[in-house]
């Protein structure tokens, strides 16, 4: 591997020579690596490492590693003229290269679509993911900095950098990282790359779950009742939680992945949580603000995905039940929800629907609600970014999310009309975690020495591990997603039953003793009564095997 090393400074107002620059993007260079290496108030110094030449040493198909040729057919330049008429009635930028802001299986997820459509793909990475499966099979590849997210997935400045310098036109920021941070997303715009996602405003408007609640509270939408907006002390905590009553949530307004909430009983619970939790948000979102909430006893999570467009129109895409969790963080979704009846969906997706409305949402989002045993719902939150569970909408509308997030990017109007949109069986994911649920769910990073994956009709494995790959510690411990579909919920969880005893992950402990503990259990089987706290209730950890 011949190796070339130099230092480069630039800004982000674009003090690079473009010209030295795509004379390095020659077809030679293998490996570009932008390194931090020196901040002063006015550049960023750079140390950029190419290597030329020899392929890489990554174990997977040489097939895969090949750019497609893309050809265009005869029969498709009717297309392509309805496509320019439709680009020049809606301002249709065409997306021709997409840097992927993520790691893991949501990256993968990412490269397969833009594959299909014949975008070209970047991937970033830090120093630990210098074998992962998103770098072996992107087109052009970035290391953007060390390990610690906060200096490579989290580094908005390195990440700019590699799209620069590879020419990338586009950003899609996953889930988690970047992707619902508005100076993120305005630094996009502002350098004239195409974030995959909501505007800055309405990712602001969302971001902070105590003002979402209050600007859906003035769009109609139902919340769950608690403060009017950021609690100024405990004092204040204490009053309104004898107003609403016991028990309430202390809830980080930046929180998120399940972390920042905590659940008082009474007052004495609620003042000695209080300066905890705050100073827990502190160190985890950098911003200790909480609210408070009422705490719904034995709810469901349901959640509506919505799709809107750059003209005003909003669609969504039915439902997912995720109320099977551990510490508020979701383990199985299943959709459609197994007690949705026509009317309640209406109604859940024209609240959604509204949200999404209210705030001139583009793009795809989620809307979480609280679904009480007796039937009202409550909005939670709204997460403006693709979903981990996502893949089980996919399965039951035929829509490909991450497509249809990159037509809608380019400017492309919704293909679709709510009356278009028929949901067809049904479909469960299991999120497969590398930890050791009965060492209160300890990740547990490691090598895989040997994977079996199973397959079979309506069977799909979203992820990054493979074969000999090491799952570096510094990131989430979720490394699969198991999704399963059948013609009626009974078929799909006798499918994911087989499924889940076929799988077989070597070398690390994973989540799949607990799942089949889970798909054993006759209430979940029956479907009725699962509220968030069914691990709980169930006491599934007790029938965990293995
Ligand atoms: P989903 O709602 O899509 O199921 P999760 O809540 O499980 O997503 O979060 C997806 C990923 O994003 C997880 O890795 C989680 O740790 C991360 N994440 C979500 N919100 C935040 C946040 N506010 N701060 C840090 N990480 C977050
Ligand atoms: P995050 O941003 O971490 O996803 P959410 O506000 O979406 O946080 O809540 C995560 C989970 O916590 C929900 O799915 C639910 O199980 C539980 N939860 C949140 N708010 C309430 C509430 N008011 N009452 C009961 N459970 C709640
Ligand atoms: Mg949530």
């Amino acid at each position: 591997m011949t190796c070339f090393t130099f230092v480069e400074t630039f800004s982000l107002d674009k003090t690079v020579k473009k010209s030295k620059l795509s004379a390095f993007r020659s077809s030679f260079v293998r490996r570009l690596e932008v390194v931090p290496y020196k901040e002063t108030c006015r550049n960023t110094f750079f140390l950029w490492r190419l290597e030329y030449g020899s392929q890489s040493n990554f174990s997977v198909p040489s097939s895969s590693l090949a750019r497609e040729q893309h050809t265009v057919s005869s029969s498709s330049s009717v297309v392509k003229e309805k496509l320019v008429e439709k680009a020049q009635k809606y301002k249709v930028k065409p997306i021709k290269k997409v840097l992927i802001a993520n790691r893991g299986e949501i990256a993968v997820r990412v490269i397969r679509s833009c594959r299909e459509m014949g975008i070209e793909t970047v991937a970033i990475y830090s120093t630990a993911d210098r074998n992962a499966l998103h770098v072996a099979l992107a087109d052009e590849t970035v290391c953007i900095g060390e390990a610690s997210s906060k200096k490579s997935y989290l580094d908005i400045t390195s990440v700019l950098a590699a799209a620069e310098i590879t020419g990338a036109d586009a950003i899609h920021p996953g889930y988690g990282f970047l992707s619902e941070n508005s100076v993120f997303s305005s630094s996009c715009e502002e350098l004239g790359l195409i974030f995959v996602g909501p505007s800055p405003f309405a990712i602001d408007k969302m971001g902070d779950k105590s003002t979402a609640k209050e600007t859906m509270l003035n769009a109609g939408v139902p919340c769950v009742p608690g403060s009017n907006g950021i609690l100024s002390d405990a004092e204040e905590a204490v009053r309104i939680a004898e107003n609403i009553g016991y028990p309430v949530l202390l809830k980080a307004t930046a929180g998120g992945g399940g972390r920042g909430i905590k659940l008082a009983r009474n007052s004495e619970d609620l003042r000695s949580l209080y300066q905890m939790c705050s100073a827990e948000a502190q160190a985890a979102f950098g911003n200790g603000k909480l609210y408070l909430e009422k705490f719904v006893e034995a709810p469901r999570h349901v959640e509506i995905q919505v799709f809107a467009d750059k003209y005003g129109n909003a669609i969504h895409l039915g439902e997912r039940d995720c109320s099977i969790q551990r510490r508020n963080q979701k383990l199985v979704e299943e959709a459609p929800c197994p007690v949705m009846t026509e009317e309640l969906r209406a109604k859940m997706g024209e609240a959604a629907v509204n949200a999404a409305k209210a705030i001139n949402y583009c793009g795809a989002g989620t809307v979480e609600f609280l679904l009480s045993a007796t039937g009202e719902f409550y909005f939670m939150e709204m997460n403006t970014r693709i979903q981990v569970e996502h893949p089980i909408t996919e399965q039951i509308t035929g829509i490909d999310i991450v497509q249809l997030q990159l037509q809608i990017a380019e400017g492309r109007p919704l293909p679709y009309r709510q009356s278009d949109i028929n949901l067809k069986g049904h479909a469960v994911e299991v999120r497969i975690n590398c930890e050791e649920p009965k060492d209160n769910f300890r990740p547990v990073p490691g090598r895989v020495s040997s994977l079996f994956v199973p397959g079979g009709l309506g069977i799909r494995w979203d992820s990054h591990i493979y074969p000999g790959y090491t799952i570096a510690p510094n990131y989430d411990s979720m490394i699969g997603k198991l999704i399963v579909w059948g013609p009626t919920r009974d078929q799909a969880i006798r499918k994911m039953k087989r499924a889940l005893n076929e799988m077989n992950i070597v070398g690390v402990p994973s989540t799949i003793p607990l799942h089949r503990a889970i798909f054993n259990n006759e209430k979940f089987i029956q479907g009725k009564e699962i509220y968030t706290n069914f691990l709980e209730t169930e006491d599934i950890l007790s029938q965990v095997v293995g």
